[in-house]
């Protein structure tokens, strides 16, 4: 099956590939404006540069060059990779009471052996480096992740066991299955984690992580995630996955594990690993692009100079993870956003090595709002990709259909073109300080005299009395990417009231095959800069029985606002083929159409 258009929340992960069993939400929930950097397959390169090179010094890695060891477990340092000598002017809680936080969530790892396999090949003591890697306080582990970018609110606390080391949070289990040597397998329908858990009850007292006594093991009771000696071409699906159902009625006990999650062995950084805890317990969703500023993006798999994986001391890969961008840390309630409805000057944004003063201001625009934060080139926020030496500034980010990043230019400058296309994003529209992108409009608000970045930034917001009217429409759809093979971008191109716009089928992504997956969005154009989808409140009806529009369903994104609707192109092939066919789209008053072109048999 061709799976351009259907696997778009795939797109934000990287060449181990992720996903969420529940990222899938209302079908392709995020197929609208998913970024245009996707990737045919996300799993198409998957575990390149990773080899299984036993034999790599295996502990070397996380422990021992950590650069920031010296803050680890410190109170007032942040956790964190203390960057300037400022570290006690912000207040953190301690790790103590991260770990006493509300959100913070029992976690049991366990390392699954086939009956023929030794994850300890790979990387001698697997359960203390497991434990590590996952629990651990210093930089590239796991807690000092979610210490720092949760703002000392949330941390992985260690599953009472007594396999192997006890208590340590890890426990190996051996399958009674040899390992498969070919086909690939949906691992959710194999004997094995059915197994595994049964097995794991030996040393798991698992119905005492059953607080609510309902007989359900959730995700906030206890998260358990398997560290898979499987290779990754013997799998179906992606490398790493959370929320997986598997409602498994643990032998011998009366209490059902309902999901779990998955990584594989040679996985031993905390990027994917966390980034599926982030599915897994706080229910964070991948998000459009630019991603690489988000752990629950391509951010995951960013790199820490120093630090390797635990198996491979020449690989860095996601060894230094983004933190959260502001909405995740919303989302997660490790903060409050602050509303602000009328016009404000001199605004504090304090960033998040501030600890607790960080702060994400709220603005209404049409149909949701506009965030905003300050984000620095601290901690694990070093690996944002900021531009040109910049160290921070201010990151917008519109949220109403869907949670999109800003693009501060883009604004002003997309609306009045004809057409335009949306290849790879520049990062640094994305963001604004002082001298760069340091004056825009969204909706009644203007934002100006943004500071230089630092820990804590000024701006003024300006309100406008205005009503936001639509001025204009055009058509979005997916276009092959001519400068790189392999890839997709969106394509805008105006829809002219009562005119006709040519549309060539042969520019789909798999335009030739007519079986393939094709869809198509009328946007709304705001005089106050907003972009919005109408296709909730379209009318889509062809010419030609050949081709038909399905309006596929109506669903609103996980902390957004505003409903949309993914309208889809098919092919009829039961009917007369032919060539060209015409679509006459209406969304109130408004109408328009296209022509199809080139349409494949
Ligand atoms: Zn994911």
């Amino acid at each position: 099956m061709r799976t351009w258009a259907v696997v778009p929340t795939l797109v934000a992960c990287g060449i181990w590939g992720c996903s969420s069993a529940s990222d899938g939400g209302p079908a392709g929930s995020s197929a609208g404006q998913n970024n245009g950097g996707g990737s045919s397959s996300a799993g198409q390169s998957s575990n390149a540069g990773q080899p299984s090179n036993a034999g790599q010094s295996a502990s070397a890695g996380q422990s021992s060059n950590a650069g920031g060891g010296n803050a680890a477990g410190a109170a007032g340092a942040g956790g964190a990779a203390n960057t300037a000598g400022s570290a006690n002017q912000w207040e953190w809680p301690t790790y103590e009471q991260a770990a006493q936080g509300p959100k913070s969530t029992r976690v049991l790892i366990v390392l699954l052996d086939f009956s023929d396999t030794d994850i300890g090949k790979l990387l001698p003591q697997p359960e203390p480096g497991w434990s590590e890697l996952v629990f651990g306080t210093k930089q590239g582990q796991g807690n000092h992740f979610w210490y720092q970018t949760s703002g000392g609110q949330f941390q992985l606390l260690r599953a009472a066991e007594t396999g192997g080391l006890a208590n340590d949070g890890v426990i190996s289990v051996k399958l009674s299955t040899p390992q498969p040597v070919d086909g690939t397998f949906v691992v959710q329908d194999q004997t094995w984690i059915p197994e595994a858990l049964d097995k794991a009850k030996a040393v798991v007292d698992f119905a005492s992580f059953d607080k609510s006594a309902d007989g359900i093991i959730q995700n906030s009771e206890l998260s358990v995630m398997f560290v898979l000696n499987l290779p990754y071409a013997r799998i179906n699906g992606a490398g790493a996955e959370a929320n997986i159902p598997i409602n498994h009625l643990i032998a011998g006990t009366n209490v059902t594990l309902e999901k779990f999650a998955r990584v594989e062995d040679d996985y031993t950084s905390i990027g994917t690993p966390m980034h599926e805890l982030g599915h897994h317990i706080l229910g964070l969703k991948h998000g459009p692009a630019p991603s690489d500023h988000d752990l629950m993006g391509l951010g995951a798999y960013a790199e820490d100079p120093v630090l390797t994986t635990l198996h491979d001391s020449t690989s860095h890969y996601a060894t230094r993870p983004t933190g959260l961008h502001g909405l995740n840390k919303l989302a997660a309630g490790f903060v409050q956003p602050t509303h602000i409805t009328e016009t404000t000057r001199g605004l504090k944004l304090y960033a998040p090595e501030t600890g607790k003063a960080y702060n994400v201001l709220e603005l209404p625009v049409v149909d949701g709002f506009l965030y905003l934060e300050n984000r620095t080139a601290w901690g694990y926020d070093q690996s944002i990709p900021f531009c040109d030496g910049h160290q921070g500034g201010i990151f917008p980010i519109d949220a109403s259909q869907y949670l999109s990043p800003l693009d501060i230019p883009g604004i002003s400058k997309y609306p009045p073109l004809a057409s335009f296309d949306l290849p790879d994003e520049v990062f640094c529209d994305f963001y604004a300080l002082s001298g760069h992108n340091g004056s825009f409009s969204l909706g009644p608000w203007t934002i100006e005299n943004v500071s230089a970045p630092g820990p804590v930034m000024t701006l003024d917001l300006v309100k406008k009395d205005v009503a936001p009217k639509i001025t204009h429409y055009k058509f979005r759809y997916w276009i092959i990417n001519p400068n790189k093979e392999g890839y997709r971008m969106w394509h805008q191109v105006e829809a002219t009231a009562n005119g006709n716009t040519p549309i060539d089928f042969a520019t789909f992504p798999f335009g030739d095959d007519a079986t393939g997956y094709f869809t198509i969005s009328l946007e709304s154009y705001y005089d106050t800069g907003e972009v919005r989808s109408v296709n909730v409140d379209s009318v889509w009806t062809s010419d030609s029985p050949y081709v038909s529009l399905n309006t596929v369903s109506e669903f609103t994104n996980p902390g957004a606002f505003r409903k949309d609707r993914i309208i889809q192109i098919a092919l009829n092939p039961a009917a007369t083929h032919v060539t060209s066919a015409k679509v006459n789209v209406s969304v109130g008053s408004f109408q328009t159409s296209f022509t199809l072109n080139n349409i494949p048999q």
